[in-house]
């Protein structure tokens, strides 16, 4: 081994630490899952020394024969992977071998709670990367080189896992990575040719690059076999290059845990050729979770780009809209060129047809799920439905799509959770019935018994109840689906159309005219606290209810932008009040003005905390209402 220098000892970022530590422990059901993670990386570093190398001839150094070796030793307990890929320099190595950039990654950790099982799932998630050597390993060392600088800037960085690590210089002749991995006590296995070519087609057929093992004999640690002992163990083909009809379910599968660094399944996917005015390939996954970082607005996302099969960029933005940023895949055009640069990707109209097409292809592969496998669509639902509701917004020319998409918590039987559409709520409309029907609220607990319901129950109308935070703002962006207009069922002057008999407006319009008197009294009891007093015909069971003017603000939209440090125009509610109840009809004929004012703000002030908002003066409340108590009891 050749001289080493400017040896100095690092410890690894807290968060390393705690990974490793967590890593150990839970992933051991699973440990060969390494060699897979490593291969993943060697074959990045090859696809970014091809694409650089595409300014820079030189960065080949003469050797553009790319390709990724894994070798053993049976009796010293070694595995060694060799890449001739991009390499790293000294403070690569420090930073990448040493921290995790990914941002929140602090919070994530925090989450995980030590029982093992449900942490192999979430480290699973987070994408462990390089530091799995350390299932298998005691001791790692990687010697590297990063390519165009000179063989005296090479690099050996080692540890065991344990809290830090060692960088020195070293001569490394070879452009690149070697790592090799001392094998813990008990896990010599890996150090199997057999073995490790199982790992191989197992995990990593579909990399594109050549991965060889040696052929009969091991070579000796640092000791190069000759090139014919070598054979390649993978197709080493573009996997999306492939007829569809060519590729299993588990070579995509793989493909996608290798591109989108998770460890489970994704749910479905969509791998299409087009060819004509544009010529391009891709592969679209929907993933079968949220990543952890799904709400960070720098957490990564975007496609693979390639054009015409050279890798040119990780998350590649452009292709596709903010509210699909959790859809993984690769994209690999005929039509870029080759240095293509995020800003040119931002303002090209080739770019901005794939981006179509591609929205397209991925909402299609959605509906196609929704309709095919809706207990998948509901698992879909709950991890990135949030992120759905952006889409209406965003994506105007496919708002009529998305709205299909959408689902939602009901009255019809659905227990808070969000499985209805709009398609099923039309499919079983009352007959006449041309709207959606609707009422936002903060919590389904208290939506599902809102008084603004009643005459929708009576009727057997069903309402979709919506208690997300972004629902009310999404609302503002759809207002029909199917040609039926939504209607949010707290606002306006409720109108059920063809839903209310002739009789029913009738009788309703003659009660208005008999509580006129009536009106007109509250209004000046309630006084500046109400836009306007009348008659509800959407009550059965409360005496009162508040709703909101047509053009006002509503509660959720009213906090969102309080929270955001906006002032918020102050509207006030119509007091609707329920003619044939007791409570009403006592009111109205109470004789004294004082008590008649108490009464007017106590329904006035129940009203709004069934609607779910803080009373203005709570104590002003109390003290009415125990006057009454007070009187009751006397
Ligand atoms: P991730 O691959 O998710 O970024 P890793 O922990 O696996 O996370 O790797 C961290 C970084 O180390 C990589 O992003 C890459 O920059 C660098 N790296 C890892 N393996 C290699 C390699 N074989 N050649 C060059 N760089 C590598």
């Amino acid at each position: 081994m050749s001289v080493e220098t400017q040896k100095e000892t690092l410890g690894f970022q807290t968060e390393v630490k705690q990974l490793l530590h967590l890593m150990i422990h839970s992933l051991y059901s699973n440990k060969e899952i390494f060699l897979r993670e490593l291969i993943s990386n060697a074959s990045d570093a090859v696809d970014k020394l091809r694409f650089e190398a595409l300014a820079k001839p030189e960065l080949l150094e003469g050797g553009a024969d790319l390709k990724i070796r894994v070798s053993f030793d049976k009796d010293a307990k070694t595995v060694t992977l060799e890449d001739n890929g991009i390499g790293m320099n000294r403070d690569d190595v420090i930073t990448h071998l040493g921290t995790i950039a990914k941002s929140g990654t602090a919070d994530f950790m925090k989450n995980l709670s030590g029982d093992q099982k449900k942490d192999s799932h979430l480290i699973g998630q987070f994408g462990v990367g390089f530091y799995s050597a350390f299932i298998v390993a005691d001791k790692v060392d990687v010697y590297s080189r990063r390519a165009g600088t000179p063989a005296s800037e090479g690099v050996h960085w080692s540890s065991k896992g344990e809290g830090e690590f060692e960088v020195a210089t070293i001569d490394k002749p070879e452009r690149g990575t070697r790592i090799v991995l001392h094998l813990k006590a008990g896990e010599d296995e890996f150090a199997d040719g057999w073995r490790l070519r199982n790992i191989i087609k197992k995990y990593s057929d579909h990399i594109a690059l050549p991965i060889e093992l040696p052929k009969d004999v091991a070579p000796a640690e640092g000791e190069e076999a000759p090139a014919a002992e070598w054979e390649t163990v993978n197709r080493a083909s573009a996997l999306w290059t492939r007829p569809r009809t060519e590729v299993k379910d588990e070579e995509y599968q793989e493909f996608y845990k290798h591109i989108a660094h998770d460890f489970e399944n994704p749910l479905a996917w969509s791998h299409n050729k087009v060819e004509g005015k544009l010529e391009y390939n891709s592969l679209l996954y929907v993933p079968g979770r949220a990543p952890f970082d799904l709400y960070q607005r720098e957490a990564p996302r975007g496609l693979k780009l390639y054009v015409q099969r050279v890798f040119v960029m990780d998350q590649a933005e452009s292709f596709l809209p903010l509210y699909l940023r959790f859809i993984k895949g690769v994209v690999d055009s005929n039509d870029l060129s080759l240095n293509v640069s995020r800003e040119i990707l931002q303002k090209d109209p080739i770019i901005d047809s794939m981006k179509t097409a591609l929205t397209k292809r991925v909402l299609d592969m959605l509906e196609k799920l929704a309709k095919n496998e809706p207990e998948q669509y509901k698992g879909f639902w709950k991890n990135f439905g949030q992120v759905m509701k952006e889409g209406p917004a965003e994506d105007f020319a496919n708002k009529e799509k998305i709205a299909g998409l959408l689902r939602f918590a009901s009255t019809h039987g659905t227990d808070g959770e969000q499985i209805v559409g709009l398609a099923d709520y039309l499919a079983r409309a009352k007959e006449g019935q041309d709207k959606i029907y609707y009422l936002t609220g903060e919590t389904y607990a208290q939506v599902k018994n809102s008084p603004h319901l009643e005459v929708f129950r009576k009727k057997g109308i069903e309402v979709l109840l919506l208690t997300d935070r972004i629902d009310e703002w999404l609302m503002s962006y759809l207002s029909e689906f199917d040609g039926k207009s939504f209607v949010d069922v707290a606002r306006g002057d409720l109108d059920l159309g063809k839903l209310d008999s002739e009789e029913d407006k009738k009788a309703a319009e003659e009660v208005a005219k008999s509580k006129e008197g009536l009106v007109e009294r509250l209004k000046t009891a309630l006084g500046d606290s109400v836009a306007e007093v009348r008659v509800s015909h959407r009550l059965t069971d409360s005496p009162a209810i508040l709703a909101i003017g047509e053009q006002d603000l509503g509660l959720q939209m009213r906090q969102i932008l309080e929270a955001s440090g906006q002032k918020v125009p102050d509207s006030k509610p119509i007091f609707e009040f329920n003619p044939s109840h007791p409570l009403i009809e006592k009111l109205d004929g109470e004789q004294s003005e004082e008590r008649f004012g108490d009464l007017s703000h106590i329904l006035f002030d129940q009203a709004a905390l069934a609607a779910g908002e803080s009373l203005k003066d709570p104590a002003a409340y109390v003290t009415r209402l125990n006057k009454l108590l007070v009187e009751l009891s006397a």
